[in-house]
């Protein structure tokens, strides 16, 4: 449970590094109307580090005011001189990005390299890549005797998780500032202070007052103020599937548009033909990536029945190369990021024993040696079935569940099998029989053989997993109306 309390700090400033004492709305720092805090956690040592304020829903209200009356004057700004400021952000993020990647370690507890390369180097990239988009960006098209325009929506609504806590904010904040919207961005409470140092930098560079802002507090509260507002055009929700069903329902209301990035099951489908041993390696490491807590991670590794036992040996042994430990130091995996997150990951693991899958390694004890720190023992289930909670809930853990399959239709069925339909992944040597496959997979991005990340291609889900996608030209559009100006023709030569 996330302790709040109304005890002032010993010293009120901005930034100590660890703290933050007020919200930023309308180009300044102010109070929250509640003069509450809300502390977080280093998920490894288990101390609180710092707080961030309690926002309201009057706070909410105001920063909404505060992005409407800026709207106007942003999304007349030129496009390419929005794309200055984001390059302005993207280089302070460079110079600030030890600062950052060590905040979300501590928060998130993530390996530190991981958090530079990944939380805080797709940052730098996301805001550099919409600075160049918003520059090249065709915002007027003619079709006919239509000048068709695309105008930016409004005002934003931003509610990110605490998985990837910067990352998740850059791909909301970068393209809606690209496309001419103004932000308010509600970050997670458990992982939220890489978005106050995003703020204080947004400041630094000048970015015109109202453009952005940020009020930290419950989803419950200022989550729901921001679906709820008549004055915000549109949210941009990542998270749970359940929070963005409520978020859904009170958005419904204003008839805003919604955007949702929610949870995954992710299939790994290893075809018989496949490099076993490399396709399993490749599983395991994608499935334990920050511990587990990853939206995309491949938690379901679907092989052929006849190579089962092969694959479980390969996947056990692998899991048991990801030593468990600090995360600034050599650990492979660190923590998941809080006791109730722990608590979770160890009830179903509980439940795939219950339910009779074959626990190949791991458990739901605490790891040996730790008895601090939000740690999960890196788990493999094998003979997991359909109809297994581990089959079928996104665990957010370091849990994989191997299931066996009869022959290509069934491992696509199977695959298919899930209310979700985020990622996967399909293995063969046989390039073009993948991609065959992996047209048959029901989500919204599948890697074949490996095929690494790409930051411009669009990103999200199919069925529960969301509406809407992330990333390059695909994440800016969605922040942008379509409005369709009629010409009179020119009058035909007499
Ligand atoms: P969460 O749903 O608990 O919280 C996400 C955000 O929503 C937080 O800021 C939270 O305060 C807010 N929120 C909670 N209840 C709300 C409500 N009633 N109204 C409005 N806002 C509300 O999710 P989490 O635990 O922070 O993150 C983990 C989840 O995020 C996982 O399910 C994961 O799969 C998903 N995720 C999805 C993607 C994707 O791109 N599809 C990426 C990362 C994470």
């Amino acid at each position: 449970m996330l302790r709040t309390h109304t005890a002032a700090p010993p010293i009120l400033r901005k930034c100590d590094m660890t703290s933050f004492d007020k919200l930023y709305i309308n180009g300044a720092w102010v109070d929250s109307t509640s003069g509450k805090f809300i502390d977080v956690i280093n998920a490894t040592t288990e101390a609180v580090i710092g707080h961030v304020p309690e926002g309201t829903q009057a706070d909410a209200a105001a920063a909404i005011a505060a992005a409407r009356a800026a709207f106007e004057g942003w999304s007349e700004t030129p496009a390419s001189t929005r794309g200055e400021y984001l390059a302005a952000i993207a280089a302070k993020l460079k110079e600030r990005a030890d600062e950052l990647a060590r905040s979300i370690t501590a928060e998130v507890g993530v390996p530190f390299k991981l958090s530079q390369r990944v939380m805080v180097g797709n940052p730098i990239h996301t805001f550099g890549a919409y600075a160049k988009l918003a520059a090249e960006f065709a915002f007027e098209k003619t079709v006919g005797n239509s000048l068709v325009v695309r105008e930016p929506i409004g005002v934003v609504g931003a509610i990110t998780p605490w998985n990837f806590p910067l990352h998740q904010v850059a791909l909301k904040v970068a393209a809606a500032l690209a496309a001419g919207c103004t932000v308010v961005l509600k970050p997670s409470e458990v992982a939220p202070m890489t978005a106050f140092m995003l703020a204080e930098i947004a400041h630094d560079v000048g970015l015109p007052k109202g453009v952005f802002n940020l009020v930290s507090g419950f989803g419950p509260v200022v989550g729901e103020a921001l679906a709820t507002s008549p004055d915000v055009d549109m949210v941009s929700f990542t998270g749970s599937t359940r929070a963005g069903k409520r978020v859904s329902e009170l958005a419904a209301q204003t008839v805003k548009r919604v955007s949702l990035e929610l949870g995954g099951k992710s299939a790994a489908v290893i075809l018989d033909d496949a490099d076993l041993a490399m396709a399993v390696k490749a599983t395991v490491s994608f499935c334990y990536l920050n511990s587990g807590q990853t939206c995309a991670a491949t938690t379901r590794m679907l092989v052929p029945a006849s190579k089962y036992d092969e694959a479980a040996q390969l996947a056990r042994d692998a899991a048991q190369t990801f030593t468990i430990g600090d995360p600034m130091g050599d650990a492979r995996l660190g923590p998941v990021i809080s006791d109730l997150q722990r608590s979770r990951v160890r009830s179903l693991i509980q439940k795939g024993i219950d339910e009779g899958a074959e626990l190949l390694t791991g458990g739901p004890e605490q790891p040996e040696g730790l008895a601090k720190g939000y740690f999960v023992k890196p788990t493999v289930f094998g003979k997991v079935r359909e109809g297994m909670a581990i089959a079928q809930e996104e665990v957010f853990g370091p849990v994989l569940s191997i299931m066996a399959y009869d022959d290509e239709a069934d491992a696509i069925r199977i695959a298919n099998n899930s209310v979700y339909g985020l990622a996967g992944t399909v293995w063969s040597k046989d390039e073009s029989r993948a991609l065959r496959v992996a047209r048959k997979i029901r989500t919204g991005q599948v890697d074949i053989n490996g095929g690494p990340f790409n930051a411009a291609a669009p990103f999200g889900g199919y069925k529960q997993s969301g509406n809407g996608r992330e990333g390059g030209v695909y994440g800016m559009e969605e922040y942008l109306e379509y409005k369709s100006l009629q010409l009179r023709p020119p009058k035909a030569a007499a």
